[in-house]
């Protein structure tokens, strides 16, 4: 016998899990299938990610009730970042001011949507450019607020074997045999998303040839909770701050290089790391485990098909550089349960063609820019050449005396949609 469902969610990351949260009190019957393990999904393992979170992510979370579940001490401030370029000592430097002057000017100009609108005023009473947090606390906090809503079902150890849509309904057939129709399906299963690919979507995929180790690191120096991101030459270096003397750190390298400085031990991998920081910090320690991602960016050609929606990851796979993909992925699922809550309540379908159209469109409008944008910035940076370079010191140079650029770089840090 089929079961038969609203919605189906492929993949409990923290965007799947999210997106059925923000549905959960509507009355519609929610399934999300997931791969891995519940015991996984419930003690997520820390996987070195410290995310990145503006005011409108804080907000959206804590209307999904996932901020009150995590211990405030886990949370630190971020309240400036800086910019270096090469082995200058020379930064460009980022604060709330800059959001601040960015947001009153972005009220002025009317076509901003309400929620846009809502944020920028939110962010003008705060004093930081956004929040730090860990990235398998945030799943533990998401699996928790799932658990606690009874319209949500979740099916772990899952192998979604096929799926089919057609105008009237979407049917998942999993390895068991089970067969789940619904009247929409989503995709969260991250930026390799195999589901996008079963459905035939295809996605603009780049591999920077890059890969980027996160650990955190314990140091005498105070980081005074300014971030970091350092564009030296050969590598890619960003501090994030953590509560203490203590920071996130992310170090971008060719895969090579890498291997070397995974495999060197712990007080090698000390002595390397505070050498590559210059000691700016002081002697540096290492005080987690440490964890490597490729560094490949995606952009799917279409973030919708028949009776499907692709939302986190699957649909916009960020360069980490500007700390974007989960507060992306925030704002999409955001829209997109809006839409469907007010389709729900309306008695209209919630799947139909033009309310997933409004989806696609807001979500690409939110995201297409800066995604291009710090691409570019990205492919700048992270290259070497005679005249790069000299784009590169220029940027940050003139960058400083220039209000305008400050403020578009403030908007890619923290200012997700
Ligand atoms: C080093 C690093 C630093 C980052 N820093 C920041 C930051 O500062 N700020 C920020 O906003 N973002 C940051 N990000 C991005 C952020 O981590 C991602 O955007 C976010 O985790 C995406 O969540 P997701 O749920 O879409 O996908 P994922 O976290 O990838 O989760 C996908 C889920 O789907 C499951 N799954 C996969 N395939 C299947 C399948 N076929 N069937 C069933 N289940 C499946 C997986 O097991 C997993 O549970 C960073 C990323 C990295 C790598």
């Amino acid at each position: 016998m089929p079961t038969n469902i609203d919605i189906a969610i492929i993949g409990a990351g923290p965007t799947g899990l999210c997106f059925a949260k923000a549905l959960a009190d509507t009355g519609l019957k929610i399934t999300v299938i997931e791969r891995q393990t519940e015991a996984a999904l419930a003690e997520p393992a820390f996987d070195g990610r410290e995310i990145a979170l503006t005011h409108h992510s804080a907000q959206l979370m804590r209307q999904l009730g996932l901020w009150e579940r995590i211990d405030p001490q886990a949370i630190s401030a971020l309240r400036d970042a800086r910019v270096f370029n090469g082995s200058s000592l020379l930064s460009l430097n980022i604060g709330p001011e800059n959001i601040r002057a960015r947001n009153t000017r972005s009220e002025n100009t009317a076509s901003e949507n309400t929620a846009s609108k809502n944020t920028a005023l939110a962010d003008t009473q705060h004093s930081e450019l956004g929040y730090l947090l860990a990235n398998h606390l945030i799943r533990k906090a998401a699996y928790a607020a799932v658990k606690s809503s009874p319209a949500i079902t979740l099916r772990t150890e899952a192998q979604v074997l096929n799926i089919q849509t057609d105008a009237n309904q979407a049917q998942i057939t999993l390895a068991d045999g089970e067969i789940i129709n619904a009247k929409l399906v989503i995709a969260a299963d991250s930026r390799f998303s195999e589901t996008r690919r079963a459905m035939g979507i295809a996605a603009d995929m780049h591999d920077f040839g890059k890969t980027m180790m996160v650990c955190v690191m314990d140091h005498p120096i105070s980081h005074e909770h300014t971030a970091w991101e350092w564009f030296d030459y050969g590598q890619t270096l960003a501090l994030l701050p953590m509560n203490g003397l203590r920071s996130s750190v992310v170090i971008t390298l060719p895969p090579d290089e890498m291997n070397q400085l995974m495999t060197l031990s712990e007080e090698d991998f000390n002595h390397e790391v505070s050498a590559r920081f210059k000691q700016r910090l002081g002697v540096m320690r290492l005080s987690s485990t440490r964890h490597t991602y490729p560094l490949v960016t995606v952009y799917a050609k279409r973030l919708i098909g028949q009776r499907f929606a692709l939302i986190g990851d699957a649909a916009v796979g960020m360069h980490p550089v500007t700390a974007h993909g989960f507060n992306f992925g925030l704002t999409g699922l955001a829209s997109l349960s809006a839409e469907i809550k007010a389709a729900a309540a309306a008695g209209h379908d919630i799947g139909g063609a033009s309310l997933l159209l409004r989806y696609e469109k807001t979500h690409r409008r939110n995201t297409r820019p800066l995604f291009l944008a710090t691409h570019a910035i990205a492919k700048i940076y992270a290259s070497d050449s005679p005249p790069a370079k000299f784009l590169r010191a220029s940027a940050i140079r003139i960058g400083n005396r220039i209000a305008p650029f400050k403020r578009a770089v403030a908007g890619f840090l923290a200012d997700a949609h």
